[in-house]
């Protein structure tokens, strides 16, 4: 006699076909842990369904609706939190085979793209032809469109250019029910009824799935290039930024590493980073090209004034990509370190910076703990890059009382505990710290009306 769930898989391989639908044990391992890294593998899911269009979603949820069965979502499986780890049992749904861009639509600068298109290369093909999608989280060439939304991503050039949020127009979503919803229209405003594309956006899969996204592009800047300014201080880097930003100038991006963070990623993927310089900030300008020598020497003139000790500036493709390769390659460094590495995501009004950073930092040496910092620091944005030993337990205590310190220390200057990576199952504990009592009720209450079997990526959030 079969059980329900051995059922729906039953109906599943039936239809979508055996070589869609995995069910052997190590398969069903690799797909429980996503780059939260978390300690604890909480579940395996019971299989994991590779779906090759829209009619494969409304086919697979009408079926776990029938059987209770929830679906987690999964598109590269790179967010930090937790968002795809398998708590409650269910079906992992990959969507690496919906990776197709279905229009680039130059006239109307827009976009309609499947969800497991991977974001770097996108933004690739959009290049091509002159217009731009800048949503950028830093490790870009491998996670999907639809993972970033649903995680509400941001990354290095939101300071000029915005957040996911900015650029999504419409998204088909598969309801809890299997019905197809619209949540906006193809043109650049709407403001015809409830903005639901901004309630799926950072919904984290537990709303409705996304089948679809047409997003928003505008025109590439011409030119770009990127300055690596070195400090001896971390207080020189951070109040360089708020002098950069009383200027009458946007560079596209204000990133930030600290003395580890450099050195961890010179010493495992070397690119000539100055090992001996307590901070980095990475400002890349762009716009015509005709304004970037004017950009770089006003720029350049703060960074002397605000005691840059070194200054590295890209002169051609190679250069600017080497820079930016250092910087994103912070967790992968990390990760060598010790046998497991984890990131966070606190974000402060930009004002409280200093005192955000420079707290991290002494937290972290009172628990005698290594951190690598960088971040988006444009935006008030930091992520302590934490390596650590998961089997020191000592290590392990020391470090969630870290953690906990982090975000209250966030709290009380006026931050959140999460900017771009999301809640997940991992900060789930701590959203009552920053949402309060009232606006979650009506997030649970949202949840119930797009979810009322709690089929969809249970538990997640709050
Ligand atoms: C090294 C590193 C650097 C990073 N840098 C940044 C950064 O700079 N900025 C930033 O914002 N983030 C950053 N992140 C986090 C990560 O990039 C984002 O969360 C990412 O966009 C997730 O994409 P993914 O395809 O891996 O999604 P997954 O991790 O696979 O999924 C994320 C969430 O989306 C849901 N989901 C996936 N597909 C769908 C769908 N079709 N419909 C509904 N829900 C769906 C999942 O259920 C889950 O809740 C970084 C992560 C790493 C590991």
């Amino acid at each position: 006699m079969l059980n329900s769930t051995n059922r729906f898989i039953k109906e599943l391989r039936k239809e979508l076909t055996s070589e869609n639908v995995l069910s052997e044990l190590e398969e069903r391992y690799a797909y429980a842990q996503d780059a939260s890294n978390s300690i604890n593998i909480a579940g395996i899911p019971d299989a994991v369904v590779f779906v090759r269009n829209t009619e494969d979603v409304i086919s697979v949820v009408k079926k776990a609706k029938k059987y209770k069965i929830p679906i987690i979502c999964r598109g590269a499986g790179t967010n930090t939190v937790g968002a795809c780890r398998v708590e409650h049992g269910g079906i992992i749904l990959n969507f690496s085979k919906m990776n197709k861009i279905l229009e680039i639509n130059k006239e109307n600068m827009t976009a309609k793209v499947q969800p497991g298109v991977i974001l770097g290369q996108f933004q690739d093909e959009v290049e091509k032809l002159g217009l731009f999608y800048p949503p950028d989280p830093s490790n870009l060439r491998v996670s999907t469109i639809g993972g970033s939304i649903a995680q509400s991503s941001a990354g290095a050039k939101t300071f000029k250019y915005g957040s996911t949020k900015n650029y999504i127009l419409d998204l088909e979503i598969v309801t809890a029910n299997g019905e197809i919803l619209h949540t906006g229209s193809d043109t650049v405003k709407n403001a015809t009824g409830y903005n639901l594309t901004s309630l799926f956006v950072g919904s984290e899969g537990t709303l409705g799935i996304i089948t679809e996204a047409t997003v928003k592009l505008i025109v590439k800047p011409e030119s770009s290039k990127v300055i690596m300014a070195y400090f001896d201080t971390v207080d020189d880097a951070v109040n360089t930024v708020n002098m950069i930003i009383e200027q009458r100038i946007t560079p596209a991006t204000i990133d930030f590493m600290d003395f580890n963070a450099i050195n961890t990623v010179e010493q495992f993927y070397p690119t000539g980073l100055l090992c001996d310089k307590e901070a980095a900030l990475i400002i890349e300008i762009d716009g015509f090209k005709n304004t970037i020598d004017f950009q770089e020497k006003i720029i350049n003139d703060i960074l002397l004034r605000c005691k840059a000790s070194a200054i590295q500036i890209s002169h051609n493709e190679e250069e600017y990509n080497k820079i930016w390769m250092a910087r994103r390659s912070s967790m992968g460094a990390c990760a060598k370190i010790k046998p497991n590495v984890t990131t966070d995501d606190v974000i402060v009004p930009r004002n409280n910076l200093a005192k955000l950073v420079k707290g991290i930092q002494n937290i972290c040496e009172k628990y005698n703990l290594t951190t690598c910092l960088v971040g988006h620091v444009g935006d008030g944005s930091v992520h302590p890059q934490i390596p650590i030993d998961y089997n020191d337990a000592d290590e392990y205590s020391r470090f969630k009382l870290a953690k906990s310190e982090i975000y209250d220390l966030t709290i009380s200057l006026n931050g959140t505990i999460s900017g771009e990576h999301g809640i997940g199952a991992d900060k789930r504990e701590a959203i009552s710290k920053v949402v309060n009592t009232s606006a979650l009720n009506y997030m649970r209450e949202i949840k119930k009306v797009f979810d009322p079997e709690n089929i969809l990526n249970p538990y997640k959030i709050f």
